[in-house]
């Protein structure tokens, strides 16, 4: 919940920077490591944005896989069940690369 309030507080934000009468989309970046379930966050995101700019707005979340990088040998690998081990070298000294951001990409406004 107070995740889609955060979304649509900058997408308004933005929208009324621009001027623009209403917000139509809202983009959102969502790495897989926030364990976020897409249809509730859609449906929370309706229900709060009623008597808003963004009332309407289609919200489009594009995930992003989880994503380690061995430190021993650089290889890149997507993780899998939380196993923070790299398929190469079996090294478990592992830096996320990708999977944990969340930002609003961009929105769509008119
Ligand atoms: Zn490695």
């Amino acid at each position: 919940m107070a995740l889609a309030r955060n979304i649509i507080d900058i997408a308004v934000a933005a929208a009324e920077k621009e001027k623009a009468d209403r917000i139509i989309g809202v983009n959102v970046v969502v790495g897989e490591l926030r364990g976020i379930i897409p249809a509730q966050l859609i449906f929370c995101f309706g229900l709060m944005s009623e008597n808003t700019l963004a009332a309407g707005a289609h919200l489009n979340l594009e995930t992003r896989p989880l994503l380690g990088r061995c430190r021993t040998c650089q290889e890149d690998f997507a993780v899998k069940d939380y196993m923070y081990v790299c398929p190469r070298c079996e090294g478990q000294d592992i830096e996320i690369v990708s999977g944990t951001e969340l930002r609003v990409r961009d929105i769509e406004v008119e």
